[in-house]
C-alpha cells in the first residue's frame, strides 16, 4: 500500500537525518521533497501545501532546531500531520439506542459497495450482531444474486420483494419493508446495499436520497474505490452534498493506490474514514485508524 510514497518520504527524510541538525535550508529542501512525494500521490494540491506548511512551522521551532535527534523528530512531525489528515482519531459506527441500526451504503457501480455490505455483516456478526441485508441495488437481477451468494458466505439473510419471481423494482420499498422485517424477526441491524451507476447521476442519487428519507438511517456510509485517486474525492463530494453522510469507506487499498484519495478525502469533504477494505475475501475489511494508517505510510 502506498509503496511509492512511502519511498519517497523516507528518503526525503533520511536526508535531513543524516545531516545532524536542522536548519531553515535543510527544511526548505526536505519540505520542497515532500511537497512532491505527496502530489505525485495524487493527493489534493491544498492538502499537501498545507500538510508541507505544518510540518515547517513545527520543524523550525526552537525545540526541534536545537535537538541532538532533528530527523526523529521531524518524522514524529510529519507522522502527526499524516495522522491529522487522515482524521485525528477512529470514529466508529453510529449505532441506533433502539434496535434495528439502519446502515445504508451507497457509492458508484464497481466501488466495491455489494462486496463491503457482506463484509460489514461478517464484522459486526462477529461483534455479536445480528444484521439483515436489504437488497434495494433492484434494476439488475445479478446484483440482488451477488448478495444472496455474499450473504450465504456470511450467513447472513437478504430481504427483496419479488412478484411472480420478478424482483419489484422500488428500492424505497424494499428498504422500508426491511426495516419492518428485521424489527419482526429480532434482527438488530440492517444494511440497505443500494444501486450505484458508472457516473453521477441524477436518478441515482434521487433514489437514494429518497431511501434516506423513507427509512431515516443511523448511519450512511459512502464507499469509494481508492485507486481513483482525485475523481474518487470529486465523486465523495458530491454524494455529500446530496446525502450528508456520515463515514466514507475506502475499498481496494490492496491495490496499487498511490495514497492520494486517502489523505485527501477527510479534508475535503469533512466526513471520517470510518472501514478500510484491502482485498476481495470478505475477511479483507478493518475498522479505519488514522494513526495505524500513517503508520504504515511511514513504514
Ligand atoms: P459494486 O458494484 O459497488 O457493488 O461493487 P462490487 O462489490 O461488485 O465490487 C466490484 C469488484 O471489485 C468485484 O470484483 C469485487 O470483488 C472487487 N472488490 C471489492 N472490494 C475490493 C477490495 O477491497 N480490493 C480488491 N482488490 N477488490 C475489491
Amino acid at each position: 500500500m502506498f509503496e511509492s510514497l512511502s519511498d519517497k518520504l523516507d528518503s526525503a527524510l533520511k536526508s535531513v537525518t543524516g545531516q545532524g541538525r536542522i536548519n531553515e535550508l535543510n527544511i526548505a529542501e526536505t519540505m520542497r521533497e515532500i511537497r512532491r512525494a505527496l502530489l505525485n500521490a495524487d493527493v489534493n494540491y491544498k492538502v499537501a501545501r498545507d500538510i508541507t506548511d505544518r510540518v515547517k512551522e513545527k520543524a523550525t521551532g526552537d525545540e526541534v532546531l536545537q535537538s541532538v535527534t532533528p530527523g526523529e523528530q521531524l518524522t514524529k512531525i510529519v507522522y502527526d500531520e499524516l495522522t491529522r489528515v487522515l482524521g485525528g482519531e477512529h470514529v466508529g459506527l453510529n449505532m441506533a439506542d433502539h434496535p434495528p441500526t439502519v446502515i445504508l451504503v451507497a457509492g458508484l457501480q464497481g466501488s466495491g459497495k455489494t462486496t463491503f455490505v457482506a463484509k460489514l455483516a461478517k464484522h459486526l456478526r462477529s461483534k455479536g450482531h445480528a444484521p439483515l441485508l436489504a437488497a434495494a441495488d433492484v434494476y439488475r437481477p445479478a446484483a440482488v444474486d451477488q448478495l444472496r451468494t455474499l450473504a450465504d458466505q456470511v450467513g447472513v439473510p437478504v430481504y427483496s420483494v419479488e412478484d411472480d419471481g420478478q424482483i419489484v423494482q422500488d428500492a424505497v420499498r424494499v428498504a422500508d419493508e426491511a426495516v419492518a422485517h428485521a424489527k419482526q424477526k429480532a434482527r438488530d441491524v440492517v444494511i440497505i446495499d443500494t444501486a450505484g451507476r458508472m457516473h453521477v447521476d441524477e436518478a441515482m442519487m434521487k433514489e437514494v436520497a429518497d431511501i434516506k428519507g423513507a427509512v431515516d438511517p443511523n448511519e450512511i456510509l459512502f464507499v469509494v474505490d481508492s485507486m481513483t485517486g482525485q475523481d474518487a474525492v470529486n465523486t465523495a463530494k458530491e454524494f455529500n452534498e446530496q446525502l450528508d453522510f456520515d463515514g466514507v469507506v475506502l475499498t481496494k487499498l490492496d491495490g496499487d493506490t498511490r495514497g492520494g484519495a486517502a489523505l485527501s478525502i477527510r479534508t475535503v469533504v469533512e466526513k471520517p474514514i470510518k472501514f478500510a477494505s484491502t482485498g476481495e475475501k470478505l475477511d479483507a475489511l478493518s475498522e479505519f485508524y488514522p494513526d495505524r494508517m500513517a503508520q504504515r505510510i511511514l513504514g
